[in-house]
Formats: structure tokens, sequence, C-alpha cells
């Protein structure tokens, strides 16, 4: 057994926890990053799972913070200048166009593969910064001015902190005894990446079906799309079942055909969809952060976009604290991170649940009012604006990380 001692413990390294311990190595801030290294997805092939982000702007700028974003390969990265939302049952539909708003784009494409690899791979390299593979934690000691974090192999570490960002099964929140409340959707996400006989023309489309939406996201080549087709699990498993041909013909069909014949759909992988928020973010000397502290449907690809403002707002807020010789772990750091951060979770998270309740909805009073919504507000350029700013991640309290950058030092 041996002791060792750092700043900061960070448990989990996906986006969430890669993200952080470059930004508190940037402050000058030591941590150990410890990840299992498994993956909690749920394949139907043992290779890799094909899931495409959609990058908000502000995310785009905290990993250009980093210079993770300037390293991601500029042929693999997908942008959409347009998004086109409409509804099969009352034939609403709502366009936005970033050059209402003056904005070159609205937003990116990119595989999660991809920018996971990049970020782990450059996690071994940070100063300050000591990368933990294929460990457990086992239990946390909270102690007068420490955390003590016992690992499956008997080894102990002492830190300032403890943050969890080991996904929304959360080992750590487990341990410490934080409270997760969780709403079952009842849905799954089919995702694939998808060749179409016509080009997307880097527009995002999501076409909301009775089960739930079906999304293409334009990637980087123009003849292929990310899909995220939400269902429900018996929908989702026939999907599956499928053999190529069968699943391309349903996709073009749940499509109209908006982007011709669907030629080819690799991998496909399929996702339980739920919604959770812990009430509390932190306890003691362990926080949490990214999907360890709240999921959302992915329906307006927000989930990863919210974990990276997470640990934006933290690394900003303990690097803040030390500049000004305060205690960078204090209660006080940690209630600012949480009165912050939950806010905006919070009201994401309801918005959501709110579009995928009226989507879902068969009754035809509530039809009638959704096709009505979405066409009245296709034709209110200042409401539309407000929107594609928010779903940009360009509005509300932001950190100094994800402002916005001329698009020039993102490209
Ligand atoms: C179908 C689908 C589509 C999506 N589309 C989008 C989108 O377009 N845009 C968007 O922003 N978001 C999207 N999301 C959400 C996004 O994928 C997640 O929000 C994001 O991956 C969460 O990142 P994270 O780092 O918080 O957690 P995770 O990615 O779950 O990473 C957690 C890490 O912790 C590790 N770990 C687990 N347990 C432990 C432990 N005990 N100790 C140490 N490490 C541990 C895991 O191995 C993993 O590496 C989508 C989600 C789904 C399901």
């Amino acid at each position: 057994m041996s002791d060792c001692q750092t700043e900061v413990v960070i448990a989990g390294g996906g986006l969430a926890g890669c993200t952080l311990a470059h930004l508190l190595s940037g402050a000058g801030i030591r941590c150990i990053l410890i990840n299992t290294g498994k993956t909690q997805l749920n394949s139907i092939t043992s290779t890799t799972p094909s899931r495409s982000l959609a990058i908000t702007l502000a995310s785009a700028n905290i990993l250009a913070s980093i210079n993770i974003w300037q390293k991601l390969p500029r042929l693999q990265l997908g942008l959409f200048n347009q998004m086109h939302v409409w509804d099969e049952q009352s034939g609403g539909e709502i366009r936005f166009d970033s050059t209402d708003i003056n904005e070159p784009l609205l937003g990116y494409i990119v595989e999660q593969q991809l920018l996971q690899q990049q970020l782990t791979d450059t996690c071994a390299y940070l100063p300050g910064c000591n990368v933990i593979n294929a460990e457990t934690v086992t239990s946390v000691i909270n102690q007068t001015d420490s955390v003590v974090i016992e690992l499956g192999t008997e080894d102990r570490i002492q830190a300032q902190l403890l943050v969890a960002a080991d996904s929304n099964h959360s080992p750590i929140r487990k341990l410490v005894g934080l409270e997760y409340k969780r709403h079952d959707y009842q849905q799954q996400a089919v995702t694939c990446l998808a060749t179409s006989s016509l080009p997307h023309e880097n527009v995002a489309r999501q076409r909301f079906l009775p089960g739930g939406p079906l999304a293409f996201l334009p990637t980087a080549d123009p003849s292929v799309c990310g899909i995220v087709w939400s269902t429900d699990p018996d929908h989702a498993r026939s999907l599956l079942s499928m053999n190529e041909t069968q699943f391309c013909s349903q996709l073009e069909q749940a499509f109209e055909y908006r982007l011709g014949n669907i030629t080819d759909c690799g991998d496909r992988s399929r996702f339980d969809l739920f919604r959770a928020h812990a009430p509390e973010y932190i306890h003691e000397r362990t926080v949490l952060v990214g999907d360890a502290a709240h999921t959302v449907h992915p329906l307006a690809g927000q989930g990863a976009n919210l974990g990276l403002l997470d640990v934006a707002v933290l690394a900003e807020l303990i690097s803040q604290a030390r500049q000004q010789y305060r205690n960078p772990f204090s209660q006080r750091v940690l209630r600012h991170y949480q009165r912050w951060r939950k806010l905006d979770n919070q009201r994401m998270l309801v918005f959501l649940d709110a579009l995928k309740y009226l989507f879902a909805a068969d009754n035809s009073l509530l039809i009638n009012l959704r096709g009505y919504g979405l066409n009245t507000l296709n034709s209110i350029p200042c409401l539309k604006s407000r929107i594609m700013r928010h779903a940009m991640g360009l509005e509300g309290e932001l950190p100094r990380s994800a402002m916005p950058l001329p698009y020039a030092e993102i490209m």
C-alpha cells in the first residue's frame, strides 16, 4: 500500500473529467485523473460505438482554450449553419439560419470518440497531472482539511478536493451518498453514421415522429450524417436486429427521403434515455460535474456541452480563488460553483423535458397547438435569434474560457 498527495483528484476520464484535468493543469493546480477505462456504452458490436456530438460554440471555445480544438483534424470536423426541425403529426416546422444572427455557423458536429481520443492522449503529458488507468475508488474518507481516496489496489490518495466526473452511474456519487433523481423516458436512442444519396449541405435536420425525434447531424463528409433516432425500446430493438438494407430502408422512409436514399449505415449502437439531476452537487470535499450531476435527453444535443460548462466554471472559480490568495477548495468556492451551474442545468432539463413531452403528445389539441407554435415561432425573427444564441451556448453567464473568440481563432 502506498500513499500520495495532490490538490484535486478527478474520478472519470470522459469528456468532462479530461477537460477539467487540462484546465486545472493550465492554472497550475496539481491533479490526479483516475479512469476505470470501461465505457458505459451499450453497443451491438464489439467495435467502438459511433456517436456524433453537436458541439456549441461555447464548448468549442473551452476546448480551444486548452488547445484541444485546434488539434482536431479539420477534415473530420462537421459544422452546421442551418437547422431544420419539423413535426410529422402537425406539419409544423421551423428553420434557423446562422446568417440571421450574423454568425458564420450554428455549431459543430464531432465524433465523440475522436474528441475523447485527443483529450485522453494529451492528458498523459499535462504538467502537474498524473493519470491512473483501470482503477476503481473503493472508499472516500472525509477528514477535517482533506479527503482520502482509497483505490482497489489499497493505494491511498490524499487531496483537497475530489471531483466526480464518472458518468451517470457515478460510483463516487453513490459512495458519498449524494442523490440522483432519475426519470426514465421509456425510450432508447439508436445511433449510427448514415450515407445518403443527396448531400446534407451543412444543415442539421430533425424530424419529430410519434415515437420520438430522428436527427440527421451533418458530418465533415457531405454525404454522411450522424443519426440519433429516439424511439420506444421495442422499436429500437427491432431497428438493431434488422440487416443493413432493411435498416437503411426504414431510415430513409422515416426521414421522408429528404436526403434521398440511405446507401450505408455502418455499426449501430443503442442507448437508454432518461433525465436525471442531483439535488446537491456537493458533499463535504466531493463535487459532481458532467453526467455525474445531470443527464438530459439528446434531442437538443446538450449533455456534453453542459458538462464542459460545469468544468469550465469549476476551474475558473478555483483558479480565481488561488489568484486572490483565498482557499481555492473552500465550501464558499464549491457553493458558488453549485449556484452557478445547478440553475443553468435545471433550466435546460426543464426545457428539454417540456419539448420531449410536447412532441410526444398524441392529443389532437396539443398536436394542433405545437404545429401552430412552430410555424408562428418561425415567423418571429427576434425570438428565433434568442433561441439560436441560447442553443449555441452564447447566452447567459459564461465562464471566461467559453467566451466567444473570433471565428478564425477556433477554425
Ligand atoms: C444518443 C446520445 C446522443 C448524444 N448527443 C449529444 C450531443 O449531440 N451533444 C452533446 O453535448 N451531448 C450529447 N450526448 C450526451 C453526452 O454524450 C454525455 O453528456 C457526455 O458524454 C458525458 O460526459 P461525461 O464526461 O460527464 O461522462 P462519460 O462520458 O460517461 O465519462 C465518464 C468516464 O468515467 C469513467 N468512470 C466510470 N466509473 C468510474 C470510476 N469509478 N472511477 C473512475 N472513472 C470512472 C468512465 O469509464 C468514463 O470514461 C448524447 C448522449 C447520447 C446517449
